[in-house]
């Protein structure tokens, strides 16, 4: 019991309290993005934050987008929002909200704080208004148009509404104090004048509201109690609380900010991949290479390798980089057990049995999954002419070398062992073909009068197979160099992306679907990518390979 109370990370614990004591009676989170892009692994932390406490304490969760921005917000990003979302497991239920639903209630509250004295109509321009702000350790000066009476406020307020000033010639501020240690409380501006077109309210409103007035009455109106945000919000949380309690809220919703998720030396903020996918740097949001989860979702990890993942970063209020390899090494302890082992050579050199029947083919059975036996097994074709990796056989092995070279016997994987007896060469010298000879006693793999073999190797029927290419990744960013080259630009890495053609696959693969994943045995899990793979020209990317370094932090 004890130790679960220790184990709670600082955020349940804070809803601990407030359920103890009365102050919500049941709490409710929100997801909050601005559809300016498309979601990445971070909002994924986000995400799953918000919804996981609102299931561990039998609250509510509610998808809202934060469309109070006119400018940049597009229909693309809200629908690619709503599918990330919905991927990765969250349900709002019937709790779809837009902010910029919100703008009557906003515009009431405005008036509110105008009529309690606690707003006003300000002419200094935007220059001048830094100006008086102050900096860090000086004070800021009040506006001369602060002591307007309530009357004049309320009917300025309303002639901006009405579109009868321009753009930047007057806005409406909170009036708490220029003094104020925390620059955010120094008379923040609360409405501006906006001549544009929203994408939901179209041209009803040219006067918008700043977000942090605007986001604690979203809050409030939905009757969030938990408002997670991210620290750099942290400052701002005065005004959050200034907001909600000037608005007089009977369960004021609460403010709490946690450390964002960075990955080590992988692009991940929405800004910068929006360069590369501006910049066409990459094949779009969706690219295999990027974090955003549409783009993971297509490489092949799945939901439950990134809930995994973001448990293992945990939540804290400390700001820190997490290491790529903790998400591959999520994906291959989630894949392991749950996907099919099939063969596919990628590097395809031909194996030539001399004295296997010509014609001849033979079902061998094969086992889907060694560590996993509800998966069953399928028919794999075995015949005399076959595909093998070229790496898996050399003519000159170095000395520890296990695998085929003249002279040495190995087993070809859920079939025969195969003694190597020559190979074929063209004008250069390269290797076209290897010959071997089979002993039939050791079907299935083993021999009976119990010789071992060293070496294990995959292999594919050249008759009855699956074509297919294969895409390999590596990261998009050189990670040795760091992010940015000196003069800002991106220090891209030239190996990202390796495109491998004429890839043989075992048949088996022959009816795969998008998003359907494997593990190609020695190579990796591969997923069917849905984007450029046709029925019959299939395209596989790389999830992730089978070795790693990666070691769970104790
Ligand atoms: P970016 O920093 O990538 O530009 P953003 O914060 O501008 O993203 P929003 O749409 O405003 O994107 O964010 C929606 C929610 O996701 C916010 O509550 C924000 O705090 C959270 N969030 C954004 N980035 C991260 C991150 N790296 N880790 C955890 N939460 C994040
Ligand atoms: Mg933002």
């Amino acid at each position: 019991m004890e130790k679960e109370v220790v184990s709670r990370n600082f955020i349940e614990q804070i809803i601990d309290k407030d359920l103890a004591e009365g102050k919500y009676e049941t709490i409710c989170t929100r997801f909050p993005p601005e559809p300016n892009g498309y979601l990445h692994i971070g909002h994924a932390k986000s995400i799953l934050l918000n919804y996981g406490l609102s299931q561990e304490f039998n609250g509510r969760f509610n998808l809202r987008f934060d469309d109070t921005n006119p400018t940049k917000e597009k229909i693309e990003f809200v629908e690619s929002i709503k599918a990330d979302v919905k991927w990765l497991g969250a349900d709002w239920e019937d709790r779809l909200f837009f902010a910029s639903n919100y703008f009557d209630q906003m515009y009431e509250a405005a008036v509110k704080l105008i009529k309690k004295g606690k707003a006003f109509v300000c002419d200094l321009t935007a220059e001048e208004i830094r100006e008086y702000r102050g900096t860090l350790t000086e004070p800021g000066k009040n506006s001369p148009y602060r002591d307007r009476s309530v009357e004049e406020n309320l009917d300025l307020f309303e002639r901006m509404k009405n579109g009868e000033f321009e753009d930047g010639s007057k806005v409406l501020r909170a009036k708490i104090d220029m003094a104020s240690p925390n620059i955010n409380m120094r008379d923040p501006v609360i409405y501006r004048v906006a001549h544009m077109t929203h994408h939901n309210t179209g041209d009803k409103w040219c006067i918008y509201p700043m977000y942090d007035f605007a986001h604690p009455i979203e809050d409030a109106i939905e009757g969030v109690t938990h408002s997670i945000c991210t620290l750099e919000f942290e400052d701002h949380r005065p005004l959050y609380d200034w907001v909600v309690k000037e608005l007089e809220y009977p369960f004021p919703p609460k403010q709490i900010e946690f450390a964002k998720l960075y990955l080590t030396n992988v692009v991940t903020g929405k800004r910068y991949i929006k360069r590369l996918v501006e910049e066409g740097i990459v094949d779009g949001w969706d690219d295999p290479r990027l974090v955003s989860i549409a783009a993971l979702r297509r490489r092949g990890f799945t939901p439950e390798s990134i809930k995994m993942f973001v448990e293992l970063c945990g939540v804290s209020k400390a700001n820190s980089s997490v290491d790529y390899a903790m998400l591959e090494y999520c994906i291959r302890e989630d894949l392991k057990l749950k996907r099919s082992r099939v063969m596919a050579v990628l590097d395809p050199l031909k194996l030539i049995i001399d004295n296997y029947p010509e014609g001849q083919v033979e079902e061998l059975e094969a086992p889907n999954n060694m560590e996993n036996e509800e998966l069953g097994s399928r028919m794999v074709p075995f015949s005399k002419e076959l595909y093998i990796e070229r790496e898996d056989f050399m003519v000159e092995p170095p000395k520890k070398y296990k695998r085929l070279y003249p002279g040495n016997e190995v087993r070809l994987m859920n079939a025969y062992f195969v003694t190597c007896t020559g190979y074929d060469t063209d004008e250069e010298g390269n290797v076209t073909a290897v010959h071997c000879t089979y002993d039939p006693a050791t079907k299935g793999g083993n021999a009976p009068d119990g010789r071992k073999v060293k070496g294990t190797i995959h292999w594919v029927s050249a008759q009855d197979n699956v074509k297919a290419e294969v895409r390999l990744y590596e990261n998009i960013i050189d990670e040795e160099k760091g992010v940015y080259n000196e003069d800002g630009s991106l220090n891209l890495n030239p190996n990202s992306l390796t495109i491998v053609k004429d890839c043989y696959l075992e048949r088996s693969l022959k009816d795969a679907k998008p998003y359907d994943s494997f593990q190609f045995v020695r190579n990796g899990f591969f997923c069917v990518d849905a984007k450029d793979s046709k029925e019959d020209a299939l395209v596989f990317n790389r999830i992730v390979s089978l070795k790693s370094s990666f070691k769970l932090p104790k």
